[in-house]
């Protein structure tokens, strides 16, 4: 039996994760859940998966819980520190990182350093700290899973092959809702028809990243660490069906894919399994349903935010978490009607090339660099709309 922590509990990669324990309740139990601030799920959650330990980030919602879960046996901790506290519990043997943004980063190093087995669901904290992350991962012998559709196929892909022989890392990229709209349309779009993915279900924040394919350029990033891979050798095709799910390509012409059909459960319980596969009953991919599947090469005139976050990575050091700064308060702003659409990704690049780039050498450079990115962008959007 597989103890399970799980940060970011009440999102929507969390609930495909407690479907699974659900539907193998032989494999996994829930040792500790951890969220944001929504109270009302958590304590839905508690009741049916009985955790030893949970925590909300917000210490409001945290009050709240307590005083309706009379339950010595289960700890409510609160405040990022309850949560890096879950992450850390020393009895877990897979820690399931899927807290939105930047938020997940602190928790999830504290878990690799405790050495804890984790499966990662959230870019963010490797778009962050990549760098930390694997010499800590490094250091305690372990490879971290990746849950994130594309970097579970790309995993996939490499069982058996050798990472010397690896020439290109394909990611596919559904395009998001306005791949096939025009300029103007786009540009004008409101939070409501950003947020109708046409593949995926997803969480607002990740499916307006779909939307201005910065999701991808984040992508990019992570793969840049999860793989060892060089940018050059790190390339985006798009693929509108989203049953491809990414690609390797080796040094002979051999291209190795994962394919079906666009859902969570399928990455997330190869990350709960590895190195073994369980059955899921899911629908399954009939290929001949599909007839034709398309890939065109991403525009980088009408998306620019993937070409930031290439040019991000190129710059090193801090550069990708000052990109993800910006990026989550310019999303936030947009999905508050704070900001048009066609200016997340200008917002963004102002703030990076306000930035002084530095080494990335410890957590708390990650956090700076997090911490600028987020004034400087929020003090930019604020005066733009006054
Ligand atoms: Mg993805």
């Amino acid at each position: 039996m597989k103890q399970i922590v799980l940060l970011g509990s009440t999102g929507s990669i969390g609930n495909s994760v407690l479907d699974i324990v659900t539907k193998c309740p032989e494999q996994f139990s829930i040792l500790g859940l951890a969220a944001r601030r929504s109270d009302e799920k958590l304590e839905a959650q508690i009741r049916m998966f009985r955790p030893q330990c949970v925590a909300l980030a917000d210490s409001d919602a945290a009050q709240r819980l307590r005083a309706r879960i009379d339950d010595p046996a289960i700890h409510i901790l609160d405040g990022p520190n309850g949560v890096t506290d879950v992450a850390t519990h020393p009895e877990s043997d897979l820690v399931i990182s899927a807290i939105v943004g930047g938020a997940g980063l602190v928790p999830t190093l504290a878990a690799i350093r405790a050495g804890r087995q984790v499966a990662l669901a959230n870019k963010e904290p490797m778009v962050m700290a990549g760098q930390l992350m694997q010499e800590e991962a490094r250091r305690q012998g372990m490879s971290i899973f990746p849950i994130d559709s594309e970097h579970s196929a790309i995993f996939q892909s490499l069982v058996g092959h050798r990472r010397e022989d690896i020439s290109r890392i394909i990611l596919t990229a559904s395009g998001g809702p306005f791949w096939d709209c025009s300029q103007d349309v786009m540009e004008r779009a409101t939070p409501e028809q950003a947020l109708q993915h046409p593949n995926w279900e997803m969480g607002s924040k990740i499916t307006i990243d779909s939307a201005t394919l910065m999701n991808k350029g984040l992508e990019v990033i992570e793969a840049h660490w999860l793989f060892e891979c060089p940018p050059a050798q790190l390339d985006v095709v798009i693929h509108r069906e989203s049953v491809v799910h990414s690609l390797v390509e080796y040094c002979d012409g051999s291209v190795i894919a994962q394919l079906g059909l666009p859902d969570m459960r399928t990455p997330i319980s190869y990350a709960m399994n590895y190195p073994e596969r369980v059955p899921l009953d899911l629908p399954r991919l009939e290929l001949w349903k599909f007839g034709t599947l398309t890939f065109e090469q991403p525009d980088h005139g009408r998306f620019p935010c993937l070409k930031l976050a290439y040019e991000s990575l190129e710059r090193g050091g801090t550069c990708p978490a000052i990109l993800n700064g910006a990026n989550e308060v310019a999303v936030d702003a947009f999905l508050n009607h704070g900001l048009p659409f066609g200016d997340i990704a200008c917002v963004i690049d102002h703030t990076l090339q306000c930035a002084s780039i530095q080494p990335l050498v410890s957590l708390e450079d990650a956090l700076e660099a997090d911490r600028w990115a987020r004034d400087t962008t929020s003090a930019f959007i604020h005066s733009v709309a006054s």
